[in-house]
Formats: structure tokens, C-alpha cells, sequence
């Protein structure tokens, strides 16, 4: 057996990739190390949504390249959103890589790994998938209850600051059936929780032709699925939130009540130059009525801090949304220009970084003020709960679990297991996470 360690850099989408690539080199007798140095193929699965990220990849393959002197026979490749963006320049800046291939060439693994197998150098990038059945292959899962499923892959959105429809392509929704086949393995495997991921998950189907073919139809069909298990999707686009998604997430009992939708800006001038088809408004309108719907909801969020442009008035605007939408969590960044993108070219409007940073700075300290308040919510309920991971310390086990509203639950208890569903009442709030007791 010939060893594999794969570094996976950005998004759940890149770690489901890498689950993947390990799958399909398993077939090549090749088996996962978690220990880089003793591996005979290296592997990084990059991103490039920001500069930090790219930089990140490029480091740690000068790291491996100097690895090469003392042992010439190991191969070192380089996948994911930077090599399919930089393709062949990547061996410019990095002559000792051996393979590049990009987010559509995973399924072409098994011919480029014998090709590099034989000391040829490889690159290997097409603007257009190779279409292979997902489920010819075998996935290599890491996580011990939570199983990702990409259920569409690309987007049409082309939001000025976002490389992702450069570097992943077109959308592309996977045929239903492979979909429910893969739930159904999966659960047979013992996994607890289902992801289905999509850069735009809710436009799911709309390239296949088929009016029926919705992510709301495809959540009602893995929810007939047998077993003890529940169902979360990710990331939504705001207005692709229709009223028969909303109904599907109330009828299915194991779909999740959680819904992760970036608003970037609280603005809707900002809004606009960020190419976002919703306006501030309509974003308001979309949270009230899913809060409305459903008891113990968790809407969470991304922002940007200085988009080109910005004033400080627009600025104080996300401040606001944040607060009044009273979000249970949000991701944030400072805008990072990006290559290929419209708002990369704004140059003359560019936030000085100082500023960027300071803006960044405050919406943090709002996130953590609107997060702490939103976890004070369920002080005293009882949340239903899945056992992700266990620790013991001074004689006592502590469990980390995380609730059907992705809530952080923290609890002791010797009578539970990874992988149990409890009820769990919370006792206490902190910023990031909940304390609870188990209740019979
Ligand atoms: S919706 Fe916008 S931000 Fe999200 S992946 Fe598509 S282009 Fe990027």
C-alpha cells in the first residue's frame, strides 16, 4: 500500500472533494495518513475565496518541494479553485509539482495518477466536468456522524466579488437518484446527519429540465429514507428561498430548521454593486418569514467588511441588519480582491486596509453581541441534540453535540455515546456555545 495525506484548505465543498479524491485512490491502493512525512503522494485541495487562502497553498507547497531532495520518488499535487485559476502557471511558481488538476477533473484521477505514477508531469484542467456516476467510486468520509453529499456544484450568480463561478463553473445539479442512493449507503453506514451541499444549493435541478426536480422534492424524498438520521442543506441564496422549500423543511421531521443565507450587506446599494438579486428589504422579508414558521429557527449569515465603495453610513447598515435580524451567527471577511472578478477591477474604489480591517474589527464584536443574545434565547428549553464528539477530563465524560438548529451543546454525561440522539435542557449561555443537562 502506497500512502496518501491530502491538505484541504477553504469550504465543506473542498472537504467533500477530498473525501472523494481519497475514495477514488483507494481503488489505487493508496491509504490516508494523517502524517504528511511519510507520505508517497501529498496532495492540496486549495481555495482561492481570498488572497490569504492562495498564499496558504502556494507556502505549503514550497514546504513539500523541499521534501523532494530527500526522498526524489515522492509526487506532490496540487487541486481545487487555485489550480484550476492558475493552471499551468502553477508549476511556473512551483516547477517540483507533479500533478494540477481542477475542481471538474477529479473522475479523471485514476488515468493522471498512473501517468504521474510514471514520472511524467501532468496538468490537467478543463473548463467543463468529466461526467462520471459519483457513486462508482468509494468515499473516504472523515467525519464520524455528519456525511456531506454535493448535490450541485458551480454557480450562475457571478456576484462581483466571487471567484467561485470562475474557478467551479456553471451549476450542475447531480440526477436524484445518485443522490438518494448515496443517502441511503450512508445511512446503512451508521451516519447520523446528512449534508447536501451546493454552492447555490436551492437552485438544485434547474439545469436538469424538470419542474419536479427541486431541493425542496429532493429533501421530502431523502426524508422518506428509513432510520434515525436528520438532513441539513447548505449555503442558500436568498431569493432562491421559495415558499415550497419553506414547506418542505416543515413537513420533513429529520429536515433540520436551520438555514445558512448570506447577506453580504446590510445595503442595498452595496447590494447591487455586489451583483446580490435581493434588496435589503426583500432579504428582511425572507428571515421574518421563516422566524415565523418555525419554533427554535437558527438563521445564520456571511458579510463582507469594506466592499469597494462602502461608505461608513453603508457600513453601519450591515451593523443594523445584523442586529434587528437578530442572526444566531454569522461568517465575516474583509473584502479580498480577486482575480477575474468585476469588483477586483474597482481599484479607484478600494477601502484603505486600515479602514477594512477597523470595520471588520466591529463587526465581529456585533457578531459576538448578537450571537451571546441569541444563545440566551434557549436558556431553559429543551433542544434535541446529535453526540458529535466526547472528552474526558478530571473523571467527568464531556460531550460536544450540536443541536437540530446547529446550536453548540455542551454536556456530561457517562450514559450517552457519539452518534445518540438526546434531549438536552440548556442551562447555560456563552458566546459561541450552550451548556445543558440530559433529560430522560
Ligand atoms: S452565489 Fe455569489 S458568492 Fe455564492 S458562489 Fe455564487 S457567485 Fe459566489
Amino acid at each position: 500500500m502506497k500512502k496518501l495525506y491530502i491538505e484541504t484548505l477553504g469550504c465543506q465543498m473542498n472537504k467533500s472533494d477530498s473525501e472523494r479524491i481519497a475514495g477514488i485512490l483507494s481503488h489505487f491502493d493508496y491509504v490516508q495518513t494523517e502524517n504528511e512525512k511519510e507520505a508517497d503522494l501529498l496532495i492540496i485541495n486549495t481555495c482561492s475565496i481570498r488572497q490569504l487562502s492562495a498564499d496558504k497553498a502556494y507556502s505549503q507547497l514550497g514546504v513539500w518541494g523541499k521534501r523532494k531532495k530527500d526522498k526524489p520518488n515522492l509526487k506532490i499535487a496540487i487541486c481545487g479553485c487555485v489550480a484550476q485559476q492558475d493552471k499551468e502557471n502553477v508549476r511556473k511558481r512551483a516547477p517540483y509539482v507533479d500533478l494540477v488538476f481542477g475542481t471538474h477533473n477529479i473522475y479523471e484521477l485514476p488515468d493522471l495518477i498512473k501517468k504521474i505514477e510514471n514520472n511524467e508531469k501532468v496538468c490537467a484542467i478543463t473548463n467543463k466536468p468529466v461526467i462520471k456516476n459519483q457513486n462508482d467510486f468509494n468515499i473516504i468520509r472523515k467525519e464520524s456522524v455528519n456525511a456531506w453529499i454535493p448535490i450541485i456544484e458551480g454557480c450562475n450568480n457571478f456576484c462581483t466579488y466571487c471567484v467561485v463561478p470562475f474557478t467551479r463553473g456553471r451549476e450542475r445539479s447531480r440526477k436524484p437518484d445518485e443522490i438518494i442512493e448515496e443517502a441511503q449507503k450512508i445511512i446503512k453506514e451508521g451516519y447520523k446527519e446528512i449534508t447536501l451541499l451546493g454552492q447555490n444549493v436551492d437552485s438544485y435541478g434547474k439545469d436538469l429540465n424538470d419542474n419536479n426536480i427541486t431541493l425542496a422534492n429532493l429533501l421530502r424524498s431523502i426524508n422518506k429514507i428509513d432510520g434515525e438520521f436528520r438532513i441539513r442543506f447548505v449555503t442558500s441564496y436568498p431569493s432562491d428561498i421559495k415558499d415550497d422549500l419553506i414547506n418542505a423543511v416543515d413537513e420533513c421531521e429529520k429536515v433540520c430548521k436551520y438555514f445558512h443565507i448570506p447577506m453580504q450587506s446590510g445595503n442595498s446599494r452595496i447590494l447591487k454593486e455586489m451583483n446580490r438579486r435581493y434588496t435589503k428589504e426583500e432579504y428582511y422579508e425572507i428571515v421574518s418569514k421563516i422566524r415565523k414558521r418555525f419554533e427554535n429557527v437558527t438563521i445564520t449569515s456571511d458579510f463582507i467588511a469594506g466592499f469597494p465603495s462602502e461608505t461608513e453610513g453603508e457600513f453601519t447598515d450591515t451593523l443594523k441588519a445584523m442586529e434587528e435580524l437578530e442572526l444566531d451567527y454569522s461568517n465575516t471577511a474583509a473584502y479580498s480582491p480577486r482575480e477575474f472578478t468585476k469588483a477586483g477591477k474597482m481599484v479607484d474604489k478600494f477601502i484603505p486596509e486600515d479602514v477594512k480591517y477597523k470595520r471588520l474589527e466591529r463587526l465581529n464584536e456585533k457578531n459576538r453581541e448578537v450571537c451571546l443574545k441569541s444563545n440566551e434565547k434557549f436558556v431553559g428549553k429543551v433542544l434535541k441534540v446529535l453526540i458529535e464528539g466526547k472528552m474526558e477530563k478530571d473523571g467527568k465524560i464531556n460531550l460536544n453535540s450540536r443541536a437540530d438548529n446547529n446550536k453548540i451543546v455542551h454536556f456530561e454525561s457517562d450514559k450517552h455515546n457519539i452518534g445518540d440522539f438526546v434531549n438536552v435542557k440548556i442551562k447555560k449561555a456563552q458566546t459561541w456555545c450552550l451548556y445543558g443537562e440530559p433529560i430522560e
